[in-house]
């Protein structure tokens, strides 16, 4: 009975739900900060968000700083001062808002790190992202697998490594979990890095940018590469995948007797997909930018209700003053055998996006 009677109201909760939602905006309102439109997964980030935080309730401000630091710094601020509840900020350089979240703190307005870590600051509550350790591992792990079927034959591989941009956290953790497959090989003579440029500091890929990677690789080509072929490409993300696919075709690979180099990439952006499909680009790590909005709403939900968070790791960011209590997504590595299943039959792209 008594069973009985808690399933009833259950019910009746449910029903009065049904007949009543809660009207829009009234959990109060959340303050976005997005990096750039110029990729394509923070359009669908900040798509998604908006979405799922008007369903559940709250206002959403949705801002774009195109990389611009200053701009973005601006566009917090503005959030502050107009008295949000709660910031999700994927911050372009992680170390540059301190001062900015200090006057959140003083406002007593909650702040989340929205994939990429906020540094040096005690005032970030939570961190919604993925395993970046495994993406970079996902990526030197399809290198690898694209090396070994493409070029059986060769011994040692000749390759080239490229990072993201040395302001984002995230840089460090894609190039240590790749570099936790590749410096074995490297160490085991399978594997040369004919420039010798390794290390972040060496590699690294200012602001992510795509001509960046492009000209290096035009000067890494023409400084290393008159007498020997390179085989592959390590490549954090589609941008600069793209970039470096550009420079290597501007000097013959992909046609005649110079087979294409395999390159790996990260987001599944459409432009990737398409050129994994025609033969390109071989690989790319799809991380649900869906689910990673659905985490973060989850999350603020959570936290203006004055409960906990759920989370899954509790020791991978320490951002320089606290380990900041974090949910991590999985992400998923993504060649021509599987792109069909990962990234168009769960809806990411549409098919006939591809043509
Ligand atoms: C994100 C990647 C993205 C890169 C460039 C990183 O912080 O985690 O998904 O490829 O930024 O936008």
């Amino acid at each position: 009975m008594k069973k009985l009677t808690s399933v009833l109201a259950t019910l009746a909760i449910g029903a009065a739900a049904l007949a009543a939602p809660a009207a829009a905006q009234d959990k109060g309102t959340v303050g976005i900060a997005m990096p750039t439109k110029s990729s394509a997964r923070w359009i669908s980030d900040g798509d998604s968000m908006v979405k799922l935080f008007t369903e559940a309730g709250y206002a959403a401000d949705l801002q774009y700083a195109e990389d611009d630091i200053p701009n973005q710094l601006a566009q917090i601020e503005n959030m502050i001062t107009k008295g949000v509840d709660v910031l999700v900020i994927a911050a372009i350089d992680g170390t540059t808002l301190s001062n900015a979240l200090e006057n959140a703190a003083a406002s007593d307005i909650k702040v989340i790190a929205y994939d990429r870590l906020i540094r040096d600051s005690g005032n970030v509550d939570y961190y919604a992202t993925f395993d970046n350790f495994k993406v970079g591992v996902q990526q030197a792990s399809s290198l690898v697998a694209g090396m070994k079927a493409r070029f059986p034959d060769v011994k040692p591989w000749n390759v080239e490594l490229f990072g993201g941009s040395p302001d984002d956290n995230n840089a460090f953790f894609f190039y240590d979990g790749a570099m936790s497959v590749l410096q074995p090989m490297i160490d085991a003579g399978d594997i040369a890095i004919v420039s010798g440029q390794m290390g972040m500091d060496q590699v690294g890929t200012l602001r992510w940018d795509g001509a960046v990677a492009q000209a290096r690789m035009d000067n890494l080509l023409s400084a290393n590469y008159t007498d020997k072929t390179l085989q592959g490409a390590l490549s954090p993300y589609d941008g600069l995948s793209i970039g470096i696919l550009s420079s290597l075709k501007g000097v013959g690979y992909g046609s005649g007797d110079l087979p294409m180099p395999i390159v790996s990439g990260q987001d599944a952006e459409l432009q990737s997909i398409k050129s994994i499909i025609a033969g390109e680009q071989y690989s790319t790590v799809f991380k649900d930018t869906r689910e990673l909005a659905r985490v973060t709403v989850g999350m603020v939900d959570a936290l203006l209700a004055g409960g906990t968070p759920e989370i899954n790791d509790t020791k991978t960011y320490d951002n320089g003053v606290k380990v900041v209590p974090s949910y991590l997504l999985e992400p998923v590595s993504v060649d021509a055998s599987n792109y069909q299943a990962i990234v168009i039959d769960s809806g990411y792209h549409k098919a006939e996006d591809l043509n």
